[in-house]
């Protein structure tokens, strides 16, 4: 049957009242004229400026889909992968009470519709694909050959532990800093910990592209080595690796045996124990933060969030609470999510700007966030449009200030 995988949500594709504000974010009594104006709740829509590229949009195409009245072009296909599944639509229809029985969940709807396009063997779009094939080949997303575990050289870390390190493509072959950071950061506090001897990509791309069979294999391996390497916990770096492992697996392999967990959960953790005490105030002028959309946006409605564990972090590491931009916690506006970027190159580069732009309004030198890939995202437009704001992860926030 075509659209086997969305028709699964049929019910709330015929729910959604087409009330518009999925694009414009939530409904706030304090300034009714809001609804007037259109914000960067929805970054496909802010670089497109048309509902169709918007949830509601998107749930009026999928209904003439399902019915018949639309045909599955290329030009169709590829508009649907421009979405970058940041899941804002969701949080935004979640919190509203007109909608009955629950709010539509229109990122995961998208995502299914993606999956019956692969079936239909008329997606993934070209440069979702090449990513998706080096990952096949090489398992990593940047189809390099070199060793995954060159960024923990001379580190001497174990290959097993109750604590693991899941490091993600970014953190191994981009940004080796910010792994190496939090591997000063657990030995400063006494922890013991380990990285797999053989990790592959947590495999987000694939789950997002629709790619489930490569998704089901991927996450096989990466569950199946930490079981053996004795993982009790799961560390992550990055928000895209984080909802995979623990949101995204347990759908393709069942339960986990493992807890995954953000590293500002672990680092507040050992806050609290008194086990790591940051005494060196680094000197950053105006500190925000910038919730990326994984960690608050992440599962069901009731599942985790961790949204007070990284400013509870950043205020012992800077000793005063991050300032808040325009659009934080549950409505974080997506920094265009830079592993989504080679199908959605405009929205990509619109909301990055974007973002920097919220964080100079409010006169911040110093962007912290929580994933690695929004600190890719964020960094390019931080040196135009943000004047040379400096954007670092909690990791390094952290080992700057022990
Ligand atoms: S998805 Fe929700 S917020 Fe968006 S138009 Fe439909 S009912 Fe409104
Ligand atoms: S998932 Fe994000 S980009 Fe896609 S429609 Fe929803 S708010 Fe827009």
């Amino acid at each position: 049957m075509a659209y086997e995988k969305v028709s699964k949500y049929r019910d709330m594709v015929y729910r959604c009242n087409t009330c518009r504000r999925c694009p414009r974010g939530p409904w706030d009594p304090n300034q009714p004229d809001k609804l007037k104006t259109p914000v960067k709740q929805c970054p496909s829509y802010e670089a497109n400026y048309t509902l169709a590229s918007a949830s509601q949009g998107m749930i009026l195409i999928i209904r003439d889909l399902l019915e018949g009245k639309l045909e599955a072009t290329p030009e169709l296909v590829d508009h649907m992968y421009e979405c970058v599944l940041c899941r804002s639509c969701n949080a935004v229809c979640e919190g509203m009470d007109s909608i009955p029985l629950g709010g539509i969940q229109g990122a995961d709807i998208f995502r299914e519709l993606r999956a019956d396009f692969v079936d239909m063997g008329i997606a993934p779009p070209k440069g979702l694909k090449k990513l998706c094939d080096n990952i096949a080949e090489s398992h990593n997303r940047q189809g390099s050959g070199k060793d995954r575990n060159a960024w923990a050289e001379g580190l001497d870390i174990p290959d097993r532990g109750e604590i693991m390190i899941f490091a993600g493509c970014t953190g191994s072959y981009q940004d080796q800093a910010v792994l190496q950071s939090l591997v000063k950061i657990l030995r400063a506090a006494g922890v013991e910990f380990g990285i797999l001897k053989d990790e592959w990509c947590c495999g987000a791309i694939q789950y997002e592209s629709g790619m489930d069979d490569a998704f089901a294999v991927t996450a096989r391996h990466n569950v199946e080595a930490l079981r053996e390497a004795g993982a009790k916990r799961v560390v992550c770096v990055c928000a895209d690796c984080f909802k995979a492992l623990a949101f995204d697996y347990p759908k393709a392999v069942g339960e986990l045996g493992f807890e995954v967990i953000h590293s500002s959960e672990l680092v507040k953790e050992l806050l609290d124990e008194g086990k790591l005490t940051l005494t060196r105030k680094p000197e950053l002028g105006k500190v925000t933060y910038n919730d990326p959309c994984f960690l608050v946006r992440s599962g069901k409605r009731g599942d985790k969030k961790v949204i007070e564990e990284p400013r509870a972090v950043i205020t012992a590491a800077v000793g005063e609470a991050p300032a808040e931009m325009e659009g934080f916690g549950k409505y974080t506006y997506c920094c265009g999510r830079s592993i989504m970027a080679a199908a959605a190159p405009s929205t990509y580069q619109t909301a990055g700007k974007g973002r920097v732009k919220d964080a100079a309004a409010i006169g911040a030198d110093t962007i912290v966030t929580g994933c690695i890939n929004c600190k890719s995202s964020l960094k390019g437009p931080a040196g135009k449009e943000g004047g040379g704001i400096r954007v670092m992860s909690l990791e390094e926030l952290v080992a700057e200030a022990l």
